[in-house]
């Protein structure tokens, strides 16, 4: 039993608040960086939750244990169980937790830390951090999207944050101004959620402000997140959903954004108008 299972929970977003009573609305579900999904606003809490068949999923993906709710909740984000030390670090979360949850993250050496690249995915976060007695580490500047406060979270300021030789938190600003992603030195790998986003086109990543609707960031924001990645070595980019990775470094970042922002200025599609594709190619950005 904890003092949350019976706060608010948003049916969207799934983001707890910290009174069995709900705000008047969600800010995170009406900022339009968020969608509803087609489901109507509504509310729950994680004891209700428990009544019902959603439960979580564990899984290999890629080089770490993945987790996301089944059936899907919310954004149907997946979070990893990242090996850190003598244990492991949340990358990410769902909203969904109960003691299921719990115990098999202990089995596999349970928690030291909780880290969140934004706040679409800040949901229960002080449920698990309560918890598992951790630190949740969130960029300063996401700090007015935290509307359960709690002493578990640490906010860092600045453009990155050493978890350790290994591991660090980068902030790339980007869809929140807060946005960070995690940088995996050993891996040669960044964990990205939603600081760019995985395509089709494995070729290329894309810098959304909204995803659900698909709105892009300006320029400036593309050119500060394109920076952002600049001091980084790394080969692999993993997306925040289930099985999206792509080969790729920081030219595939570089590349992207120097073509996204041709297109936002109109240049993209004036070069590639009445071309063959192999005339259109030599003019790629
Ligand atoms: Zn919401
Ligand atoms: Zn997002």
């Amino acid at each position: 039993m904890s003092i949350g299972d019976d706060y608010a929970v948003c049916t969207s977003c799934g983001l707890q608040f910290p009174s069995v009573e709900p705000p008047e609305f969600c800010p995170l579900s009406h900022d339009n960086r968020s969608s509803f999904r087609g489901l109507p606003e509504g509310w729950t809490t994680l004891a209700e939750l428990r009544k019902t068949e959603h439960h979580n999923v564990i899984r290999q993906d890629g080089e770490f244990m993945g987790l996301c709710t089944s059936p899907s909740l919310n954004f149907g984000q997946r979070g990893f169980i990242v090996p850190w030390g003598d244990s492991n670090l949340m990358w990410d979360m769902v909203p969904y937790f109960d003691d299921d949850t719990y115990e098999r993250i202990q089995e596999l050496g349970g928690l030291k830390g909780i880290a969140i690249s934004h706040p679409h995915f800040f949901s229960t976060m002080i449920e698990w951090a309560d918890r598992f007695d951790v630190p949740i580490y969130i960029h300063e500047d996401n700090r007015p999207w935290v509307f359960r406060p709690s002493e578990r979270i640490h906010f860092w300021s600045g453009e990155s944050f050493k978890l350790d030789d290994d591991m660090t938190l980068v902030r790339t600003g980007g869809h929140f101004a807060g946005s960070q992603i995690l940088h995996i030195a050993s891996k040669k790998t960044v964990l990205v959620a939603d600081s760019v986003n995985l395509v089709s086109d494995p070729g290329f990543v894309s810098f959304e402000y909204g995803w659900a609707q698909i709105i892009p960031t300006d320029e400036e924001a593309v050119r500060q997140v394109v920076a952002a990645y600049e001091p980084y070595e790394f080969e692999t980019i993993v997306g925040g959903w289930w099985d999206q990775r792509i080969t790729g470094n920081y030219e595939t970042i570089r590349r992207s954004g120097d073509r996204f922002i041709a297109a936002l200025r109109g240049d993209l599609a004036a070069r590639n108008v009445g071309m063959s594709p192999a005339s259109s190619a030599a003019y790629a950005v």
